[in-house]
């Protein structure tokens, strides 16, 4: 195999990563990847273990005098998101990563590079090698299916690890260290209604030019959200006419910001209401933050389309798009400007006599996620909606002593002569649902510098892998 980072350091860190990138690895293709990790464990002679998930644990005792060290849990996620540019070939089932370097930063050709989180699955492997020769017992594991809902680190079997300190490597800063996460949920709210043949004129209405992004660590920011803006345009207009909600489109993803919304109406004159609608988003366009500026609003005439819903029922739909509520709903009391408590209203979907409203509520404090269920099921049952609630997992509450994290803040400190800041975050990790079924377990998160994450601007820099790989080198052999 030809190397592309031949002669850089952590040279064994480095070659793995190669190698990984070879393998196709989108969330649930996990099979190459497990295959690939329990050859090393046996041609190596490492006790190992493959779960139905493709969860991999790799276990390496201690070097010589470290034995009676508690063993050191180390983890992160096989699985990578796959996202390419339009004008790029790729197969991300078959085709292998084309990697190249641009300065110091590590890249893939048109693709995400996966370095979220396959810097961690070379790591570990680097490490299981010998690589720091003085260490505890290591305990490795390699999880799936992180990208679509942390499925491979719920599904994992907790009894097989003996090791109560778990270092994550899935965070993107290199001087940061995360000491807490929040766990969250997703409701489907859907509203069943009896669909009528369509009347009067059709307007095709349409919200673009939002910024969006992440909907738990940008929530802070204040962006706009398309559907709860389509909501209240909406809204307003049910107010001054006879309207009829024939069909809504908003957002993609239900942990994203959604940027655009789209919704065909039935209104006695398509004119009247177009320019209502207009000078109403003028108003909006006001309280916008500089993020959103490029927010406009385009009303177009349209066919009729084929059924809609009764005044009624359009009415009970724009009651339950305004009344959720939407955004940052409380701040933490104990660490200054951490958001404690957030709902986004991600999507919106309308199917033959059903419209579906997607909301992802998040928490670091599992009474306030109770909460959102019952708000989310009194609104519902009041506009007539059924809830269904799943995908939940738990958060990480910031643990005011923690052994690991003053030896990774002196570690760093020694090897940079700087102070990493400790960071606690409003979005998901591992370590929630790693921590809730190893109660006590001392954890961080931790990584070298990524930027542009899950986009194929996706870039891994180099030079703090390397000095990430020096403070692991002056903290294992002390723990
Ligand atoms: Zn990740």
């Amino acid at each position: 195999m030809k190397y592309v980072m031949e002669n850089r350091e952590p040279a064994a860190v480095l070659r793995y990563f190669e190698q990984i990138s070879a393998i196709p690895r989108g969330s649930y293709n996990e099979a190459g990847i497990a295959d690939f990790l329990v050859a090393f464990a046996q041609a190596r002679g490492l006790e190992w273990h493959r779960d139905q998930t493709n969860n991999v644990l790799i276990k390496a005792p201690a070097s010589a005098g470290m034995e009676t060290h508690v063993p050191l849990l180390l983890q992160g996620h096989t699985d990578m998101v796959c996202e390419k540019n339009r004008d790029v070939e790729h197969d991300f089932l078959r085709d292998p990563l084309s990697l190249y370097v641009e300065g110091s930063f590590l890249r893939a050709r048109g693709t995400t590079l996966g370095a979220d989180d396959g810097i961690a699955v070379a790591m570990m492997l680097a490490l299981l090698d010998g690589e720091i020769p003085r260490h505890p017992a290591y305990e490795c594991l390699f999880t799936t299916a992180e990208e679509v809902g942390l499925d491979g680190a719920h599904a994992f079997d907790y009894s097989r690890i003996a090791a109560r300190r778990l270092i994550n490597m899935d965070s993107e800063e290199l001087g940061v260290v995360t000491a807490g996460c929040a766990g969250g949920l997703r409701s489907d709210l859907t509203l069943e209604y009896r669909p009528e043949p369509f009347a009067g004129e059709c307007l095709h209405v349409q919200i673009k030019g939002l910024m969006g992004g992440h909907s738990g660590e940008n929530i802070n920011s204040g962006r706009a959200n398309a559907n709860k803006l389509m909501g209240r345009l909406l809204a307003a207009l049910e107010r001054d006419m006879e309207l009829h909600l024939a069909r809504m489109e908003g957002g993609s993803k239900d942990n994203a910001i959604p940027r655009e919304c789209e919704a065909w109406l039935a209104v006695p004159d398509a004119g009247a209401a177009a320019e209502l609608l207009t000078g109403e988003a003028a108003r909006i366009a006001q309280e916008l933050g500089a993020d959103d500026r490029r927010f406009e609003l385009i009303c177009e005439d349209c066919e009729p389309q084929a059924c809609m819903m009764s005044a009624g029922d359009t009415r009970r739909a724009v009651a339950l798009l305004v009344c959720a509520a939407n955004g940052v709903l409380e701040m933490s009391r104990d660490v200054a400007g951490l958001v404690e408590y957030s709902r986004s209203l991600g999507v919106v979907r309308s199917e033959e006599g059903k419209l579906t409203l997607v909301f992802s509520s998040r928490s670091s404090i599992e009474a306030r996620l109770d909460a959102s269920v019952r708000e989310l099921d009194l609104l519902a049952g009041l506009c007539g909606c059924v809830t269904r609630h799943h995908s939940r997992y738990p958060g990480w509450s910031y643990a005011a002593c923690s052994e690991l994290r003053e030896a990774y803040l002196a570690a760093y400190r020694r090897v940079t002569g700087d102070d990493a800041r400790v960071n606690v975050i409003h979005a998901g990790l591992e370590c929630g649902v790693i921590g809730s079924h190893l109660p006590g377990l001392d954890m961080i998160s931790v990584g070298p510098t990524m930027h542009n994450i899950h986009s194929p601007d996706e870039a891994l820099d180099l030079d703090s892998v390397a000095v990430f790989w020096r403070v692991l080198g002056d903290l294992i052999p002390r723990l």
